[in-house]
């Protein structure tokens, strides 16, 4: 903050427009994928630069080859074999001339090795150099780097004795609850809180092995557990030229299992005291390892008795742009990652501190391919629909909302990457303002196929004890019950809907296709047929009813109409049906599922529903080999084969073509062989 001290707002907004207008470098190769990658690839085509794309096996159809200029193939689908590989990424980028790599978040984003290697081969790091990556990529040294720059650090343990014997006293001695952590770590990996001291030595022993696993790395340090802990990270942004600025706060307290779920800023129950003091730390800590561009410093702060001046420690720098940016960008009005390439290419901050304001609240939330109800289990598979109510990605559109997407329809969501699906974004003149609107956009958002969060987020988003502003990083946890409430059954009304699409039945009385002529069945006076239907992973028998109101099913005994607000995704040879962002899959039943229930141990085929017999395959003394067609009976518009589940010879046949007949009536009888 030297340099540029003392420039006019006049100058910094004049600059600022300078900063969009500038091709600041010529190229840029982004060594990522999903949304960030495609995000990148926006601003830098807007500056009227030439995009290079890298892609795996999984990603050739992937979003983010299409965003950019021309893309280049990297290598089988594991990250460790593609995205991951240093050599390979830098060998396009030589042969394509790039001018910059962008390497995103994840992946190389914080390898000083990978840093240094393009800076060695005359390629632009969009990013710090390799020597302030180094200082912050250990917890334990960078926390000793702090300490030296009056940097306030959770107080602790982060020296070089490893010994359990060791470790356990200076537990003793920093008090419990205490928070074990990987030096190495990231992404909430290697860390175990202890509340007693008879727990300390068998948590210290797995977050070595997990820190051994996940970072090769076992090391690990001791410090205070922060009680009702709020994490509130600053954005800081430096350039070449030693300047450094504040973009203010973030609250990232919503937090699973040490992960970000819902991010803000400015953080509620901020102080202009507590910011500015927050906002010099955080420069002093980027000064400190001589910082240029994006970073995070992330405090923690204790938030027991609301915000305070002195309550925040250290607890590490993020050296990469953050998934949680597009607030940032919401609030300030700044593009990111245009000022990333700005300050890349050797240019100075176009703006000083007193240049900086926040105007109004952004909410990100993040919609993941998971399913809270079942423990958030990852999900993955073909996208059979990706919908948003907002269409305007990577900036906030006038009605306040951004979408942030790297995957489309038709899609997938594979296991080998995070199962981001999308960053919704929300800007509002009030944080009410901006949590109603990222509510309404989860609420209107359409995903089929995987499941996800969607439902959890907006539970999430409306909960009194966010909303209030009073909640800290253990928030979720203490209302997992009630945000992530275990799957009831299906609602009726929902599977009717299902049904109703599946049958192709007319929506309403006045559509001209009769049901009769398209099934070819004989409904007779009572126009009521049963019906097995697939549900999620069940087989179950209804009844459809057609009347002159249009169709009904009776399921469980109950008359149900089909719920007129649930949203229809054909696909997997049925429907999926979205209701309240649940997810139900409805199908006709496999022909296979119904064969194994209709044959009964008596060697009895039984028609599985009531219908018409189309075809007897088989003769009386016939042989017949297990999976032989024996007969065909169709209801509706399916078409059930039954086969043999065994070989054998047939006994008897009881049926003929053409015949009606109800469910479990008896259509031939195979004598399996001994
Ligand atoms: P943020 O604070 O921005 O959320 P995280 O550390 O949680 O940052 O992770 C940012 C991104 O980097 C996420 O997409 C995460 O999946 C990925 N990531 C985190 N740690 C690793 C790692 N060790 N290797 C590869 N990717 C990682
Ligand atoms: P990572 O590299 O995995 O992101 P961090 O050190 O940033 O590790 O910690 C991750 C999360 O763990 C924080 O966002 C915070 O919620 C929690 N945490 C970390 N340190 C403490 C602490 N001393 N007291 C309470 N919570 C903490
Ligand atoms: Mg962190």
């Amino acid at each position: 903050m030297t340099s540029t001290r003392g420039r006019t707002t006049s100058r910094a907004s004049a600059s600022r427009t300078l900063v969009i207008r500038l091709a600041p470098l010529p190229s840029v190769l982004i060594a990522n994928r999903g949304e960030i990658a495609v995000r990148i690839a926006t601003t830098a085509r807007a500056l009227g630069m030439r995009t290079i794309a890298v892609y795996s096996d999984a990603d050739s159809q992937a979003p983010h080859v299409q965003a950019a200029d021309e893309a280049w193939h990297i290598g089988p689908s594991s990250p460790r074999e593609s995205y991951l590989v240093a050599e390979r990424i830098l060998d396009v980028a030589k042969r394509s001339g790039a001018a910059s790599i962008h390497p995103g978040y994840g992946f190389l984003s914080e390898n000083a090795a990978f840093a240094e290697a393009c800076a060695n081969a005359g390629i632009v790091f969009v990013g710090p150099p390799a020597s302030a990556i180094r200082a912050m990529g250990l917890k334990d040294a960078a926390k000793a780097l702090m300490q030296a720059a009056q940097v306030p650090v959770v107080p602790g343990y982060h020296g070089e004795r490893q010994e359990t014997d060791f470790l356990r006293t200076k537990a003793y001695e920093i008090g419990y609850p205490v928070l074990i952590k990987a030096v190495a770590g990231g992404g909430g990996k290697g860390m175990r809180r202890v509340d007693r001291q008879i727990d300390f030595d068998a948590a210290l022993e797995s977050a070595q092995r997990e820190a051994a696993n996940a970072f090769g790395d076992p090391r690990v340090l001791v410090e205070k557990y922060v009680s009702s802990p709020r994490h509130v990270e600053i954005q800081v942004f430096g350039d070449s030229h030693g300047n450094v600025v504040s973009l203010f706060e973030r609250d990232c307290s919503l937090q699973r299992r040490h992960q970000k779920v819902i991010e803000e800023a400015p953080a509620p129950g901020m102080s202009a005291e507590m910011r500015r003091a927050m906002g010099e730390a955080a420069c002093a800590a980027a000064k400190a390892v001589g910082y240029v561009g994006a970073g995070t410093v992330e405090f923690i702060a204790d938030g027991s008795d609301g915000l305070r001046a002195n309550g925040f420690y250290f607890m590490e720098m993020n050296t990469r742009l953050q998934v949680e940016h597009p607030v940032t960008e919401a609030i300030t009005g700044l593009d990111l990652v245009a000022l990333q390439f700005h300050v890349a290419a050797g240019h100075p901050l176009p703006f000083s501190q007193s240049d900086l304001k926040i105007n109004g609240h952004a909410v990100e939330a993040r919609l993941y391919a998971e399913e809270p109800e079942r423990g958030f289990l990852p999900s993955t598979g073909k996208l059979h629909a990706v919908k948003f109510a907002s269409t305007t990605t990577f900036r906030v559109a006038p009605d306040g909302v951004r979408i942030d997407s790297g995957v489309r329809t038709g899609g997938e969501v594979s296991p080998y990457y995070d199962p981001m699906i999308a960053k919704i974004i929300a800007h509002g003149r009030t944080r009410d303002e901006a949590l109603d609107r990222l509510s309404q956009e989860l609420e209107a958002s359409l995903v089929a196929g995987p499941k996800t969060n969607a439902r959890f987020l907006i539970r999430l988003a409306n909960l009194p004890e966010f909303r209030s502003g009073t909640f800290d990083t253990g928030t979720i946890e203490r209302h997992i019950e009630t945000l992530a409430p275990a799957h009831a059954p299906a609602a009726p009304a929902v599977v009717a809907a299902g049904a109703a699409h599946v049958f192709a039945v007319p929506s309403s009385p006045a559509d001209e296709s009769p049901w009769n002529d398209r099934s070819g069945f004989q409904l007779g006076g009572a126009r009521s047929v049963p019906v097995s239907l697939r549900v999620d992973e069940e087989t179950i028998q209804v009844r459809m009813m057609h009347s002159a109101s249009g169709v009904t099913f009776e399921i469980a005994g109950e008359t149900v109409v089909p719920h007129p607000g649930a949203r229809l995704v054909p696909a997997n040879d049925g429907v999926i049906v979205l209701e309240d962002q649940r997810q139900v899959q409805v199908s006709r039943p496999n022909p296979r599922d119904i064969l194994d229930a209709a044959v009964a141990g008596d060697g009895a085929i039984r028609a599985p529903m009531h219908g018409k017999v189309t075809l007897i395959a088989v003769e009386a003394g016939g042989r017949v080999t297990k999976g032989d067609k024996l007969a065909i009976v169709e209801a509706m518009k399916m078409e059930h084969a039954l086969l043999a589940s065994a070989d054998g010879v047939v006994a008897e046949v009881l049926a003929a073509a053409g015949d009606q007949v109800s469910q479990g009536a008896v259509l031939l009888r195979v004598e399996a062989d001994a």
